[in-house]
């Protein structure tokens, strides 16, 4: 992309090869847009395509086997990192990553580690350094249930965690599993007549399947 005249704003950009003629591409990053408002979402959006095909272009002009290439399709949505965090009952802290935490209302063991990447361009494009050595950690019940609001769960990358955090418990091996804990926990609650924060573990640990 650089020899065609483009860098790319993502600096780790990946061609993934799916067919002989079609690639998945990764290659951009938008900084500093604010998740939650759609003027900033959709201006993100529109760059973002924007890039695309002027990554594509810088490509198709080196000639040779890239002479041919061309955008069959852009995301219908930009990956949004985080947006507004939702306070559970529990607060994923990077001092979890760092320590290691376990708790015994775990639903989820973490292993990805730390993987923070660049929010200011004009020091780095691509994943930042590990701020500090990770170990595997829980995520207990707790996070996934709101504090303020009755009702309400979280799931997937929008459990309550720090950023630093949130950096590693996002992926989508975890998300799997705190999607499917979100719902079994919604049925009990609703099978009960109760709130889920008022589903005992014993009970709700049993079902659930704890982590570990
Ligand atoms: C470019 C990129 C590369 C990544 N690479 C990796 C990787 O290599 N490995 C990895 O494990 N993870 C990776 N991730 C992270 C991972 O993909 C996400 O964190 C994960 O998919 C989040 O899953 P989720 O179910 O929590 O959220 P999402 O997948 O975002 O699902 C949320 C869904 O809710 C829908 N929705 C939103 N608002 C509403 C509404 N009001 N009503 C109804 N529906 C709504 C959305 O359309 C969406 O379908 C990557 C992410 C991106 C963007």
């Amino acid at each position: 992309m650089e020899r065609g005249g483009k860098s790319p704003a993502y600096s780790k950009s990946t061609l993934f090869q799916l067919r002989d003629d079609l690639c998945a591409m990764m290659a951009n990053h938008e900084y500093g847009v604010l998740g939650i408002n759609a003027r900033d979402v959709t201006a993100a959006t529109l760059r973002a395509r924007g890039e695309v095909h002027a990554l594509v272009a810088a490509l198709r002009s080196l000639g040779g086997p890239w002479s041919r290439m061309r955008v069959v399709a852009t995301a219908t949505q930009i990956g949004v990192r985080e947006g507004r965090p939702v306070r559970g009952r529990y607060v994923v802290t990077a001092d979890a990553l760092r320590e290691g935490r376990r708790h015994e209302d775990a639903v989820c063991r973490v292993t990805f580690g730390a993987d923070v990447h660049a929010t200011d361009p004009t020091k780095g494009k691509g994943i930042g350094r590990s701020p500090f050595r990770t170990k595997p950690y829980d995520i207990p019940l707790r996070v996934l249930i709101s504090a303020d609001a009755d009702n309400l769960l979280m799931a997937g990358r929008r459990i309550s965690g720090d950023f630093i955090a949130h950096s590693s418990h996002r992926v989508t091996g975890n998300g799997v599993r705190l999607g499917e804990v979100a719902g079994a926990l919604a049925a009990l609650a609703a099978l009960r007549g109760v709130a889920p924060r008022d589903v005992p573990w014993n009970e709700a640990g049993a079902r659930l399947g704890a982590a570990g």
